[in-house]
C-alpha cells in the first residue's frame, strides 16, 4: 500500500477556496504564490511518500530502543530520513526570519504537516513537537535565550519537548511536584520526574530543549505557582554548541498501543540547570501558546491518519470480491462483484471522505484566520483571527480527534477481518490514531474549554461572530439554486449551534454539571456546523470551476462528497443537540455507577 499525497485537494482549497493569493500583498504571503505552493505540495508529496511512508511499519515494528546509558536509538532508517528532511529545508518554512525561517504562512505549511503525519505518523512527531517549542520561546523567552536557542530550533538542529505531565498530575497541573530552586547566578535546579515525554530521549538531534513545568520552591499552591523552565541536555557553550551535559536523563520507555516510532520517555531530572521563560508563576501562560499550536497539530493529526487509512480502505474495496451487488452483477466476468459496490461499504467509505476532506477545509481555514491575525494591516481583521483561533482550536482538536479515529475505525471494517491482521496497514493507523484522542488535553477536556472558557471569552464575541459570518454566507447565497441545499443544510446547522449555546447560556451557569454533560455534544454539534460552513464554501468554489471548465472531473467529485456530507452526516446535529437538552440528572444520577 502506497501514500498517495492529496495534492490537488491542498491546490483547490488554498486556490480555490480561501484564495491566499488575496493576501499576496502581506509578509509571508507575498513569498507563497500559486509557483511555490505548488512545489511545496509536489516535493513535500514526494518527500512524504517516498521517504516517510516506507518507514511507518519499520517504525512500527522494531519501535525506540532504550539503553542502559540512558540512551534512546529510533527505528532504522529515521535518523536518515530526519537528515534528509532537515537537509531539504522543510524546518524553516514557517520559521520566522529573523531566526533563518522562510516565514511562510501556516496554513501552507500545515499541508505539508498533513502529508508527514499521514505517512509516518510517529516520526512527525518529533519536528512537530519541536515547533510547538520554539513558538514558546519566540514569545515567551528573553532574547538572551532566544539568541541561544531559536535558530537551531527553527532549523531542527535541536529539537523541543513539551515536559507537563508527572505521575499523579495530566489533566490537573495544580498538582506537578517538579521543583525549581532559584541560585545566584539567575539560573535554576530543576528536580523531579516526568512521564510520557515524546521525543523526550532521540538520536536524531544534537541537542534537545526540555520545556518544564515546574514549581519554584516557596511558589503559591495549584497553577498559579507554576514556571516554565528551559532545560537543555547539553549546556550550550559560549559559541551556541551543545556542551556540558545537564542532569537531565532518560530512565526508559513506555510501551505503548500506538506510534512505536515515538520515544515516549520517563524523564528524570536531578538539580538540572535551567533558565526562566517568562516570569515566575506565570509558566502555564506561555505554556499555552505551544499547548494551543501543538492541539491544532494533533487536530490535523486526526484527520492526517484517516487519511491513509481512507486510502487503504478505498484500495482494498476496489480489489476484494465479495457477493454480488444486490441491484444485480456489476462484473459478471468476476466470481464476485468488488465489496465496493456495495451500499453498507460505500458508506463507510464516505463517511470518512466527507470528514476527512471536510475537516481539512475547517482546519486550513482556521489556520489562515490564524495568520491574519498576526499579519493583517487591520486591527479587525487580527481580532478576529485571534477570536477564531482561541474558539476553534478545541473544536478541532477534538471533534476531528473523535471523528479522524472512527474514520480510522472504518478503514479496519471495510477490510473485514483482514483489517484486524497486521498484514493490513489499517490495523497500525487505527492503533496511531487513538492517542489523537488523549493528549494535548483529552477530549473531554477539550469540550470543557469549550464550554467553560471560549464560548464566554471577551463577552461572547468569538461565537457571535462566528454565527454572523454563517449568517452572512447563507444570506448572500440564498438564490444561488446550485448551492441552495448546501445553504440550506448550513442555515439549520447554524440555528442548531446557536440554539445549543443559548440553551448553555441558560442553564450551564445556575447548574454546571448541566454545561459539563452537555460538553462533548456540544464540541460535536460545533464541528459538525463548521464543517456545513466549509463543505457549502468547497460547493460555490467547485461550482465556479466547472462553470469555468476547470477540473470538471475533481469539482464534480467535490460536489458528490458534499452531496453526502449534508444528507448523511450532517443530521448528526440533531441528536447532538437533543442529547445536550437533556441535561445532566439521568448522567449524575447517584444510582447509575
Ligand atoms: C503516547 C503519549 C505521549 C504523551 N506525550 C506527552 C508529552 O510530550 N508531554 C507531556 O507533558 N505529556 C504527554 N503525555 C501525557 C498526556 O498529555 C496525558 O496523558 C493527558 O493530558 C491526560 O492525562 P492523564 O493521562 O493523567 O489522564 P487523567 O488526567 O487521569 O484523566 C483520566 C480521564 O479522566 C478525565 N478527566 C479528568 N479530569 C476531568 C474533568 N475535570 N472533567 C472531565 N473529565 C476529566 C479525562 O478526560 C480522562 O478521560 C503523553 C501521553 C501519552 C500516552
Amino acid at each position: 500500500m502506497t501514500y498517495a499525497p492529496p495534492t490537488n485537494d491542498y491546490l483547490f482549497l488554498l486556490r480555490d477556496v480561501l484564495a491566499i493569493d488575496q493576501y499576496a500583498a502581506l509578509p509571508g504571503f507575498a513569498d507563497a504564490g500559486l509557483e511555490t505552493v505548488t512545489q511545496i505540495l509536489d516535493e513535500g508529496g514526494k518527500f512524504a511518500a517516498e521517504v516517510l511512508a516506507p518507514l511507518n511499519g519499520v517504525g512500527d515494528k522494531h519501535g525506540c530502543q532504550w539503553h542502559a546509558d540512558n540512551s534512546v536509538t529510533t527505528p532504522p532508517g529515521f535518523k536518515d530520513a530526519y537528515r534528509e528532511m532537515t537537509d531539504g529545508g522543510w524546518p524553516l518554512m514557517n520559521a520566522d526570519p529573523d531566526w533563518g525561517g522562510q516565514g511562510l504562512p501556516s496554513v501552507v505549511s500545515l499541508c505539508f504537516s498533513e502529508m508527514c503525519s499521514s505517512a509516518n505518523m510517529a516520526f512527525a512527531m518529533y519536528p512537530g513537537l519541536t515547533h510547538g517549542a520554539y513558538a514558546a520561546l519566540r514569545v515567551g523567552g528573553s532574547q538572551a535565550l532566544k539568541d541561544v536557542y531559536l535558530a537551531k530550533m527553527a532549523a531542527f538542529q535541536w529539537a523541543g519537548t513539551m515536559n507537563l505531565t508527572e505521575p499523579q498530575c495530566g489533566t490537573d497541573l495544580g498538582l506537578i511536584r517538579t521543583k525549581a530552586v532559584p541560585q545566584a547566578d539567575g539560573t535554576y535546579k530543576i528536580s523531579g520526574q516526568k512521564i510520557w515525554i515524546s521525543g523526550g530521549e532521540q538520536d536524531l538531534t544534537e541537542n534537545i530543549v526540555h520545556l518544564v513545568l515546574a514549581r519554584i520552591e516557596g511558589g503559591p499552591a495549584g497553577v498559579k505557582g507554576i514556571s516554565l523552565f528551559v532545560v537543555p541536555k547539553f549546556i550550550p557553550d559560549g559559541q551556541g554548541n551543545p556542551g556540558v551535559r545537564n542532569a537531565v536523563l532518560c530512565l526508559g520507555l513506555e510501551e505503548k498501543m500506538g506510534i512505536h516510532g515515538n520515544a515516549t520517555c520517563v524523564m528524570g531530572y536531578e538539580e538540572a540547570t535551567g533558565w526562566l521563560v517568562g516570569e515566575e508563576h506565570q509558566g502555564l501562560k506561555v505554556m499555552f501558546v505551544m499547548m494551543n499550536e501543538a492541539r491544532l497539530g494533533v487536530g490535523l493529526q486526526g484527520i492526517a491518519v484517516a487519511e491513509a487509512a481512507y486510502q487503504a480502505a478505498r484500495a482494498f474495496a476496489g480489489e476484494r470480491l465479495q457477493m454480488r451487488a444486490i441491484s444485480g452483477p456489476k462484473h459478471p466476468a468476476l466470481p464476485a462483484d468488488p465489496i465496493i459496490v456495495h451500499p453498507d461499504v460505500r458508506r463507510l467509505l464516505l463517511d470518512q471522505r466527507a470528514i476527512i476532506e471536510g475537516g481539512r477545509a475547517f482546519l486550513l481555514w482556521t489556520a489562515l484566520h490564524g495568520d491574519l491575525a498576526h499579519v493583517h494591516p487591520d486591527a479587525a481583521a487580527r481580532e478576529k483571527g485571534e477570536d477564531y483561533m482561541a474558539l476553534l482550536t478545541p473544536v478541532l482538536k477534538g471533534f476531528l480527534t473523535d471523528r479522524g479515529f472512527k474514520a480510522c475505525s472504518d478503514a479496519v471494517q471495510v477490510h473485514g477481518g483482514s483489517g484486524f491482521t497486521e498484514h493490513f496497514p489499517v490495523s497500525q493507523y487505527l492503533r496511531d490514531s487513538r492517542i489523537t484522542l488523549i493528549y494535548e488535553g483529552t477530549n473531554g477536556i477539550q469540550a470543557l474549554d469549550l464550554v467553560g472558557r471560549k464560548l464566554a471569552a471577551k463577552g461572547g464575541r468569538a461565537i457571535m461572530g462566528f454565527l454572523a459570518e454563517l449568517d452572512a454566507f447563507a444570506a448572500e447565497n440564498q438564490a444561488d439554486a446550485a448551492l441552495k441545499p448546501f445553504v440550506d443544510a448550513l442555515a439549520g446547522a447554524k440555528a442548531q449551534l446557536q440554539e445549543g449555546t443559548l440553551w448553555l447560556m441558560q442553564n450551564g451557569v445556575a447548574n454546571p454539571d448541566a454545561a459539563g454533560a452537555a460538553s462533548h455534544d456540544y464540541m460535536h454539534l460545533f464541528g459538525l456546523t463548521g464543517l456545513a460552513y466549509v463543505w457549502a464554501l468547497m460547493a460555490k468554489a467547485a461550482h465556479s470551476n466547472l462553470a469555468a471548465g476547470r477540473d470538471a472531473d475533481f469539482a464534480r467529485g467535490k460536489l458528490a462528497v458534499g452531496r453526502y456530507f449534508v444528507e448523511r452526516v450532517l443530521p448528526d446535529t440533531a441528536a447532538h443537540l437533543a442529547k445536550m437538552k437533556a441535561g445532566a440528572a439521568a448522567m449524575m444520577a447517584a444510582e447509575a455507577l
